[in-house]
C-alpha cells in the first residue's frame, strides 16, 4: 500500500547502515526464472530439484551429463542487470550500503556495477567450476568448451576429480568466510532489506531473522508472502524493478531536513 511504501521510504532515508539479502526474484525481470515463484523452475517441474542435489550429482553420471548440457543454455549468460540491480549501485553511492548477501549465482549485482567487495555470494557463482576432489577452481566457459568438444562429463585437468559448477547445491555447505562476513553484515546494520527471496532456504533466510533480533528494521520486498512478514516493519509486494528504485530515491521531505 501507499502507506507501507511511505513508511519504508522513511526508514530507508534515515537508516545509516543497510544490509540486503537478495534472491532469484531480483533477476526474473532480467529473464532468469526463479525456483518457487508462479513461473519458477520447480513450480513447473518438481523433478528439476534433483539436479540441484549434491548426492544425485555425485552418484549419477546421467545427472552430471544433464547438468553440463543445461549449463551452456542457462539464461544468465545473456542476461542484463535490471533497474532493481541498479538501485543497489545507487544505494552504495550514498555510502550507506553495508553489504549485499545474495543467493543469486548470476553475478548481475557485479555486472550492474556494484563493488564486488560489497557482494557476498552465499550460493557461489555459475561462472566458475570447482573440483570436488582437490578444490581447484576454473572458469565455466573453458569447461563448457570441453563439453562442446565432446566431453559429456568433464573432470579436473589437475587431479582427475569430479567437476561441478562453483555453486552450492542442496546438501553442500556454504563457504565459511562468506557466512562469517554475512553474519557480520547482518548484525552491523540498522536496516535489513530483503528483495526477491521466498526466505525459505537456509542458512540464507536466517540472516533476516538474525538482523531483526539484533534490532534492525526489516523491510521485505517480495511478490509473495514470506515466513518473516510479521516481523517486518514494512512489506512491499510490487515488482522489484519499481519498488527498489522508489525506496532508494530519498523523499523530498527528507532531503530538506538533512
Ligand atoms: P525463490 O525462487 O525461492 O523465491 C523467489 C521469490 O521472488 C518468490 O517468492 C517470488 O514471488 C518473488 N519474485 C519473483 N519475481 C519477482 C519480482 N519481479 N518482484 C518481486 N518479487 C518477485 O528464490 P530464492 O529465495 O532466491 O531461493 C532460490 C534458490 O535458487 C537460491 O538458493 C538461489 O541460489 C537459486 N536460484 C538462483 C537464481 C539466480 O541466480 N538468478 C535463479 C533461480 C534460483
Amino acid at each position: 500500500t501507499a502507506v507501507e511504501l511511505q513508511r519504508a521510504r522513511e526508514l530507508f532515508a534515515t537508516a545509516r547502515r543497510i544490509t540486503a539479502l537478495t534472491g532469484a526474484g531480483l533477476s526474473t525481470d532480467s529473464g532468469i526464472p526463479d525456483f518457487r515463484g508462479p513461473r519458477g523452475v520447480w513450480t513447473k517441474d518438481p523433478n528439476a530439484q534433483r539436479l540441484s542435489d549434491i548426492n544425485s550429482y555425485v552418484a549419477d553420471a546421467d545427472v552430471r551429463r544433464q547438468a553440463w548440457r543445461s549449463r551452456a543454455a542457462h539464461p544468465a549468460w545473456d542476461a542484463l542487470p535490471n533497474a532493481g540491480h541498479r538501485a543497489f549501485v545507487d544505494l552504495a553511492s550514498s555510502g550507506r550500503l553495508r553489504g549485499v548477501l545474495t543467493q543469486n549465482i548470476d553475478e548481475l549485482h557485479q555486472r550492474a556495477g556494484l563493488d564486488p567487495d560489497l557482494v557476498r555470494e552465499l550460493h557461489g557463482s555459475m561462472f566458475g567450476t570447482v573440483c570436488l576432489s582437490c578444490g581447484g577452481r576454473g572458469g565455466m566457459r573453458e569447461t563448457l568448451d570441453r563439453v562442446a568438444d565432446g566431453e559429456a562429463d568433464p573432470h579436473c585437468l589437475a587431479c582427475g576429480g569430479m567437476l561441478k559448477s562453483a555453486t552450492i547445491s542442496f546438501g553442500q555447505s556454504l563457504d565459511e568466510d562468506v557466512v562469517r562476513e554475512s553474519q557480520r553484515a547482518a548484525l552491523d546494520c540498522d536496516l535489513f532489506l530483503t528483495a526477491g527471496t521466498s526466505l525459505t532456504v537456509f542458512p540464507a533466510a536466517g540472516f533476516a531473522d538474525l538482523a531483526a533480533k539484533a534490532g534492525a528494521d526489516l523491510i521485505i520486498c517480495n511478490a509473495e508472502p514470506t515466513p518473516y512478514d510479521e516481523q517486518a516493519a514494512a512489506v512491499l509486494r510490487g515488482p522489484l524493478t519499481e519498488v527498489l528504485p522508489e525506496l532508494v530515491a530519498v523523499p523530498q521531505s527528507m532531503q530538506q531536513r538533512s
